[in-house]
């Protein structure tokens, strides 16, 4: 139950995690002042930022649901049920991401998913959004935090009952924190970095001669993956009509980004790599030159919270690379669970906070694990036979035994089973399958010895 306090909850940063907490926080009734640096994008539009669309699965979906949600933001994305594999001839390969036909992660616009959830949250007379605000600094033992209003050029200080820090992968409240005894932090970039490209509509594509799906150049109920070994690109639809492709490349090398030094080595590079994908492409070289190339990061740290007076969510607790399409989804997730321990525990603000760390810690160690390996899987082993005939066995296994065995999949994006659990039992089905795969082996192996012996 909220305090009958005039200090409010604090959430620094208006992304999508701190946009949806505070929907959560509005519902309940608490008062919530939220912060954020960038200028309000219903009055100046979206303004920069990563990735313009995003895969949206059963975790996310599921906390969208607790704030009433997502039925609305569902009717605005597309479902993808599978990936569709572009290989170097140009020739694909559908693999459906699950035995169940309605399984699907859905392809959701950036910016139109904050905008619903800051106008959700800021339907609500308990909460006030303070935005163009950039936090400058916290102070842990009050606690209350200090900010640049960036137009006026003026500094603001606020104090709060609780400040959640939701200010994304470089996070201010966080590097306060850092500064405080026995708090672990590390950051580790990946050698690769991204940049965003676009397909259009296909009536904008001059020449196009391939097969139109409802104005899209591509089928749009699939993740498209060009997966190439060391480096690969993928594709998500837009309500539009048009894809985001996104270049997952190393920085260094023949095949990473300085490998194109000039405007004039673009065409030739995507000729020579994604050849189908460059016919698609009218604007590549203008949107290459255009787009930044961004790193990736991921940052692991210890503990999320301070005291009874500060705690991290999201990238702030936990960036991790969008190999996995998590990010977003283990953002709202920790939302849905910090709410479930204030419901439970607040008052008691420091029990709240405790157990919202020991909780979450080691499903997001889990998850960050899991975004790197499944790098591997995409740019790489999703094109070897060996792989697609292992999951045609994980799916056809599924489809017998639907609550023994789930694939890992399916078990991250398509349930709420903890990252951590889901991650042991993926293990366990692998061991056991390899003992099964072993046992077939020896049975064999010990049947034709037998006939060997029998026929001397
Ligand atoms: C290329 C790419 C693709 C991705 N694809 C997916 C995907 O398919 N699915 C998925 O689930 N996730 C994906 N992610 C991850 C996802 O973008 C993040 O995990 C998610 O945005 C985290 O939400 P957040 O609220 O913690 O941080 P953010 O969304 O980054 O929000 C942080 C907010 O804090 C504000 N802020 C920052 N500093 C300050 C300050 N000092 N003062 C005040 N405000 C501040 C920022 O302006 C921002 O609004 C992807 C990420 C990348 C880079």
């Amino acid at each position: 139950m909220p305090e009958p306090s005039d200090t409010p909850l604090m959430i620094i940063g208006a992304g999508l995690g701190g946009a949806l907490m505070a929907c959560y926080l509005a519902k309940a009734g608490y008062r919530v002042s939220v912060y954020e640096r960038r200028p309000d994008p219903r009055v100046q539009g979206f303004v920069g930022g990563r990735s313009i669309n995003l895969a949206l699965s059963t975790r996310g979906i599921t906390a969208l649901q607790e704030v009433g949600l997502a039925e609305k933001v569902l009717d605005q994305a597309i479902p993808m049920h599978g990936r569709m594999m572009h290989d170097t001839e140009g020739d694909l390969a559908f693999q459906s991401y699950s035995a169940n036909p309605q399984d699907a992660i859905h392809s959701v616009d950036r910016g139109q998913l904050n905008l619903t959830l800051l106008n959700a949250a800021d339907a609500h007379d308990n909460v006030s959004f303070h935005f163009d605000h950039r936090c400058l600094n916290i102070d842990p033992a009050k606690p209350s935090a200090s900010f640049e209003f960036v137009s006026k050029g003026e500094f603001v200080e606020a104090d709060a009952r609780v400040i959640i820090g939701a200010d994304g992968a470089f996070s201010a409240v966080r590097s306060r924190l850092q500064r405080e005894d026995r708090f672990n932090y590390s950051q580790q970039y990946l050698e690769h970095g991204y940049k965003e490209l676009v397909i259009p509509p296909a009536a904008e594509i001059p020449g196009f001669s391939g097969k139109d799906f409802d104005g899209f150049a591509m089928d749009p109920n699939a993740l498209h993956i060009w997966p190439r070994g060391g480096y690969m690109m993928i594709a998500l639809p837009n309500q539009d009509r048009t894809f985001t492709c996104t270049c997952f490349w190393p920085f260094r090398g023949a095949t990473g980004f300085e490998a194109i030094k000039t405007e004039h080595d673009i065409e030739p590079f995507f000729q020579k790599h994604f050849p189908d994908a460059v016919q698609l492409m009218p604007t590549l070289r203008e949107t290459y030159m255009g787009n930044p190339t961004s790193s990736l990061v991921t940052v692991r740290c210890f503990p999320w919270h301070h005291k009874d007076k500060i705690v991290l969510l999201g990238d702030a607790a936990h960036a991790i690379v969008p190999f996995f399409g998590q990010g977003m989804n283990a953002a709202f997730e920790d939302c849905r669970v910090l709410n479930e321990y204030i419901t439970q525990y607040a008052p008691q603000w420091d029990i709240v906070l405790e157990t919202f760390t020991m909780k979450r810690k080691a499903n997001a160690d889990a998850i960050a694990d899991m975004a790197l390996a499944n790098f591997i899987e995409m740019r790489d082993s999703v094109a070897s036979p060996m792989f697609r005939l292992r999951k045609k066995l994980d799916n056809t296994l599924h489809r017998w035994m639907p609550n023994t065995f789930v694939p890992l999949y399916n078990m991250v994006s398509f349930s709420n089973i903890p990252y951590a659990e889901a991650r042991a039992r993926a293990e366990g089905q692998n061991r056991l399958l390899l003992a099964a795969a072993a046992t077939i082996i020896a049975i064999v192996l010990l049947l034709v010895i037998v006939g060997i012996v029998a026929l001397l």
